[in-house]
């Protein structure tokens, strides 16, 4: 560790023990969040323990170092949901040419499309959020700097040249032992970019995690029969699961973004209404791009079906969790109402032939907005889990109640707590840090109420924060 990351961990742990500042970050200590400064003495015996605890990161994404020089503007674009998808407002290709473009097709991108503009009102809210005026207080005492947006960027920029070695030490700082990375977003980076987060975030170990969408989209677009497309599709599950499919490696659980495009997902057993859908999907390429989105999800709807229920039948045999993209966002692509986390029960029950095989279904994002759906399928089901990322840690403050809420319906032993880190590294540390927080208040809530004693609590947050992880994982021997 050298000095700088020294110095860096000492002030990530400080709004946790204001009593012991040091003196470079002291300055700053005036800024310092009112709940670090009130701490009630329950609280603070629960936290003082959870907050060493380790960390298992349930549903991630990759980090590359294209973040690692930013400016305030582009960071907001970068970790905004909003921002996610931008491309989507312009037609194909307009946005990423006007991103990489010299100054005269920018100029002239801009005048046909506005998406300066566009970018600016998107950042401008963004900036004007909560979210970000919190996320600025904490990283300025991570970072140690003034605790204004542009100051937190340009420390960070100051870190950009070891940029590794600033996200290994947000890794540490939460002490993140475990991450399961979802491979289907890597910035179209590849094999490449994967292994060198990999590496840049060891001793955190990763386990990759597969998804449905990577190998539909190989073979979507082939000019094949719908026999060989099965064929193609089976042996390459086969390859991702078991052999070194995933970019090199195994899988130990896969994800499906399906829910978002077609809502209610009903297992698929039939293969002729599968090959209808293929032979409707190939004659209608050259209108897809230009039919409304719903219309166009509809056309390979079944086929989506069927694949989806051949994937979950092998992750049934080898004991694997599937995740389920549920509420969220990453509009405009998406179809929001689609996203209700009781459009899955289907695919919990899983039926066939009168029998209900419960395969382990992870219903993501703790199904925000719809918190208390997703929290109340887990608790009817028994091998439906809930897992809490985006709401982790966007929203932020209010996660105590959010919390509560879980808890309540949720039975602990299938609480999972992820991030859904994207883009920048920051989301890791923000997700851990304030996750390990409110998760610390509201069990503290429940030992002052009397439902919970000292030692349950901690349990609790045990599980959590990374046993359940291990559990549904079958990550032995860790
Ligand atoms: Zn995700």
């Amino acid at each position: 560790m050298t000095k700088q990351s020294e110095i860096a961990t000492r002030g990530g742990n400080l709004a946790e023990n204001p009593a012991t500042p040091t003196p470079s970050t002291s300055r700053w200590l005036q800024h310092l969040p009112l709940f670090c400064k009130r701490q009630d003495p329950e609280f603070s015996k629960i936290f003082e323990v959870v907050n060493t605890l380790a960390l298992d990161d349930t549903h991630c994404h990759l980090v590359t170092d294209r973040d690692a020089v930013t400016t305030p503007q582009r960071y907001l674009e970068r970790i905004s949901l909003a921002g996610f998808p931008f491309p989507n407002y312009f037609p194909a290709g307009v946005y990423n040419r006007w991103l990489t473009g010299d100054e005269t097709t920018r100029h002239d991108l801009d005048k046909t499309y506005g998406i300066q503009g566009k970018v600016d009102e998107m950042t401008y809210h963004l900036s004007q959020s909560i979210f970000i005026k919190f996320l600025t207080k904490e990283l300025a005492q991570f970072l140690d700097c003034e605790p204004i947006f542009e100051a937190v960027i340009e420390a960070r920029n100051d870190r950009a040249n070891d940029y590794w070695l600033y996200v290994n030490s947000l890794f540490r700082d939460v002490n993140l032992e475990n991450i399961m990375l979802d491979t289907g977003y890597h910035e179209s980076g590849g094999r490449p970019a994967i292994e060198k987060f990999e590496e840049g975030i060891l001793p955190c170990r990763t386990h990759r995690i597969a998804r449905v969408e990577e190998i539909q989209r190989e073979f979507f677009g082939m000019d094949v029969s719908f026999g060989e497309f099965e064929e193609l599709y089976s042996e390459r599950l086969l390859e991702v699961l078991d052999g070194t499919g995933n970019f090199g490696k195994r899988s130990v659980g896969m994800k499906s973004y399906l829910l978002p495009f077609i809502g209610l997902i009903e297992p698929l057993y039939d293969r002729t209404l599968a090959a209808k859908s293929w032979d409707a999907m190939r004659r209608s390429y050259s209108e897809l791009p230009i039919m409304k989105r719903q219309a166009a999800f509809n056309i390979s709807k079944d086929l989506r079906r069927y694949t989806f229920t051949l994937a979950l039948e092998e992750c049934l045999k080898r004991d694997m969790p599937m995740q389920i993209h549920t509420g969220d966002g990453e509009a405009p692509e998406v179809i929001l109402r689609n996203q209700d986390p009781f459009y899955l029960e289907e695919v919990v029950r899983f039926d066939r032939d009168n029998m209900m095989r419960t395969p382990k279904i992870i219903p993501l994002h703790a199904g925000y907005p719809s918190v208390g759906k997703a929290a109340w399928l887990s608790h009817l089901y028994p091998n439906c889990y809930f897992e809490l990322s985006i709401m982790t840690p966007f929203v932020h403050q209010s996660l105590h109640e959010r919390y509560k809420q879980v808890l309540e319906a949720v039975p602990l032993s299938k609480i999972l707590f992820a991030s859904d880190n994207y883009h920048v590294p920051e989301l890791f540390w923000l997700a851990g840090r304030w996750g390990k927080r409110y998760l610390a208040k509201a069990l503290t809530d429940h030992v002052v109420g009397g439902s919970l004693d000292f030692d349950e609590a901690i349990e609790a947050a045990r599980m959590v924060l990374h046993k359940n992880n291990r559990s549904v994982y079958n990550l032995r021997d860790l």
